[in-house]
């Protein structure tokens, strides 16, 4: 029986209801005015009863704390259950056995184990920190040595831009699950086939934790060019079709963006997801408007 302390539950527990949820995604805030435009967005969020909320881990020292103190004040000022993100990135394991402690004594019990990617160019070469780790599943296995937390790890529907092909890509997410994580987030794609076909090959290898589609709401035309760049996604030409004549037009192009998002989320609730974790920017408004539209608020 996994901790559940805090009074919240897990990750897992938040997931396995039998109604589709949804979850948001964060990054620390940079300066006060950043804080403050995350405060309303979780403020404007935590009414609609999200799953849970997460926390990204970025590559400097400052942020890394504002990772930590973010999500503990996501755990102790509000009634969402917090997960937070922790990367392999120029951290020895001692150093990431005090993070992952202070996350315990936060009262954080969910945490996303991703290795990271090289800071400044993150298709540069890996480096290992000389007393660190190499690949996501050591994290995974270090997290669950370390306390009783809830593991989840990152998916990617394309394949990650550094594997050789899907089949080896695959190996090495079935070997995260097999080092104990408890499910899986994806990055970020346009249309349902890529997700679902890896959701049936996960199955298929005898991998049958939960996996979550990440969703990136398409707001300006930005969200739909640099989306794909970023996370390896195709950028479907009909989709591109249908958005591109409104580039002059910011306003058409996020009615008509919003429209082709809802359209991908009911594909996947359709197939039988148990959750959509949006990517927000910090902000709430489209991740709210959406969670509406699909009927996923708490009644
Ligand atoms: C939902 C989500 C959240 C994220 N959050 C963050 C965040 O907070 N901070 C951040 O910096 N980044 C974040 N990322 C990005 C992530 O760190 C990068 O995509 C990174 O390049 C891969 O991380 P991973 O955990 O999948 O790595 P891994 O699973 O270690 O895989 C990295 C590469 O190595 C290969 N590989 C794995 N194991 C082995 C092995 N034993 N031998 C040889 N090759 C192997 C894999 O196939 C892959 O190509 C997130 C990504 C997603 C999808």
């Amino acid at each position: 029986m996994k901790d559940t302390s805090s009074g919240r539950g897990t990750v897992t527990e938040r997931i396995s209801v039998d109604r589709p949820v949804f979850s948001v995604e964060f990054f620390p805030p940079k300066d006060a005015a950043g804080e403050a435009e995350l405060w309303r967005a979780i403020r404007r969020l935590e009414p609609l009863d999200p799953a849970f909320v997460s926390v990204t881990y970025g590559a400097g020292g400052s942020s890394r704390d504002r990772t930590i103190r973010t999500t503990a004040r996501i755990a102790t000022d509000t009634t969402l259950v917090s997960m937070a993100h922790l990367t392999a990135v120029s951290h020895s394991v001692a150093e990431l056995r005090r993070v992952i402690g202070a996350y315990a004594a936060a009262g954080i019990r969910n945490v996303l184990a991703v290795r990271g990617d090289p800071p400044g160019d993150p298709l540069g070469e890996w480096v290992p920190h000389p007393e660190g780790l190499a690949y996501a599943d050591e994290l995974v296995r270090l997290i669950r040595r370390s306390g009783n937390f809830c593991v989840g790890v990152a998916a990617f529907p394309y394949g990650h831009p550094r594997s050789p092909d899907a089949e080896s890509d695959l190996r090495r997410l079935v070997a995260k699950v097999r080092a104990g994580a408890d499910f899986a987030i994806s990055q970020l794609f346009l249309e349902p086939e890529g997700f679902l076909r890896l959701r049936d090959r996960m199955v298929e290898a005898g991998c049958d934790v939960p996996l979550l589609p990440g969703i990136m709401p398409l707001t300006t035309l930005r969200t739909l060019r640099r989306g794909p760049e970023l996370s390896g996604a195709p950028l479907p030409a009909d989709l591109v079709k249908r958005l591109e004549r409104f580039a002059d037009d910011p306003v058409a192009f996020r009615a008509a963006g919003m429209e082709a998002t809802a359209e991908l989320c009911d594909k996947l609730l359709a197939e039988g997801v148990r959750g959509l974790h949006f990517y927000t920017l910090n902000r709430s408004t489209a991740t709210v408007e959406l969670v509406q539209r699909l009927g996923l608020a708490a009644r």
